[in-house]
């Protein structure tokens, strides 16, 4: 009997002793993650702090809401699949694959681990959706003024360490207060989220369109020179100019004005802005719906 307590008592300092160990696995796990709030970043932490417990030889980590791909590795014959999901709140899919096939105890250990993913993963994607919200316009949903400061900030810098050309497209609605004062401020609302779709879908996936303020929008083309630019713009012009807007009985046909400048060695922020701006301006003085080069 007295035997019996004593084999209990170590069983039961063992069970503690692993306990303890898990326990400070999770904080060590749970304090880097805390350390950023970038999906890619959490997911590589996390797989690194847990290869010595659960070897694997790749992760994929996908998140459709903010288009993320993560992929590292070699991925093996065996895989495990894990769709991470906090209140209602989708957090992506983790697959981590090996050659050996997983154990029953491994996955138990794994899902223990991922409890300390899934609270910065959350932190991620409300941090993510603020600085969403933060840069898009709510009416066109294209980026908003403070999002093209910042681009255009990135822009001149990339492009004067690599020295690539960067050309910059001044868009501005014809006329458009008439459309506000005939058919109403609905109206002209529904005229510029359309007018911001249809500049969206007539550049190239790699230029960045921005609601400038009012009926103006801006699109930055990195590596594109003048010329390139110039033929944008005119695709830009044309797209707007062959669309129709119904709006309840009336149908409305829209143009838009446009200005083109390409960034120069003496350039300031201020003088590139301004070139493109003032072309636009050339292009309303000599009739509007047209390109003007500045
Ligand atoms: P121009 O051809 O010379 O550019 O003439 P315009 O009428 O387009 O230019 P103007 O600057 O006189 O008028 C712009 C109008 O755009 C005035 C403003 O009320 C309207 N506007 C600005 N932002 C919005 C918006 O978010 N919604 C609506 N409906 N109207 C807006
Ligand atoms: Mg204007
Ligand atoms: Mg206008």
């Amino acid at each position: 009997m007295k035997d019996k307590a004593a084999e209990l008592a170590v069983v039961s300092n063992k069970s503690f002793e692993a306990s303890t160990a898990v326990n400070l696995h999770h904080y060590d796990i749970s304090s880097a993650l805390q350390t950023t709030l970038e999906f890619n970043e959490l997911i590589a932490i996390f797989c690194n702090k847990i290869q010595a417990t659960l070897p694997h030889n790749s992760v994929e980590y996908v998140n459709d809401e903010f288009s993320l791909a993560f992929k590292r590795g070699i991925v093996g014959r065996h895989s495990c699949n894990y769709a991470l999901k906090v209140e209602e709140q989708q957090l992506g899919e983790l697959k981590l694959t090996r050659s050996q096939r997983f154990s029953k105890d491994e996955l138990k250990m794994l899902e223990s681990l991922l409890c300390c993913l899934i609270y910065p993963l959350r932190n991620a994607t409300l941090f993510q959706q603020a600085l969403q919200m933060a840069y898009t316009d709510p009416l066109t949903k294209t980026n908003n003024r403070t999002a093209f400061n910042d681009a255009l900030l990135r822009e001149i810098s990339r492009s004067k360490r690599g020295n690539q050309s960067l050309s910059l497209i001044f868009v501005d609605v014809d006329h458009f207060k008439s459309i506000n004062d005939e058919y109403g401020h609905d109206c002209g609302d529904l005229a510029l989220a359309s007018v911001a779709s249809w500049v969206k879908d007539s550049v190239r996936g790699c230029d960045t369109v921005f609601r400038y303020g009012g009926e103006e929008f801006v699109i930055l083309l990195a590596d594109t020179h003048q010329t390139d630019a110039a033929i944008i713009a005119e695709r830009v012009r044309s797209s707007i100019e062959s669309h129709t807007l119904a709006y309840g009985m009336d149908v409305l046909n829209i143009t838009a004005s446009l200005g083109v400048s390409s960034l120069r060695e003496d350039d300031s922020t201020e003088s590139f802005v301004k070139r493109a701006d003032a072309a636009m301006y050339t292009a309303k003085q000599e009739g509007r719906n047209r390109v003007c080069l500045g």
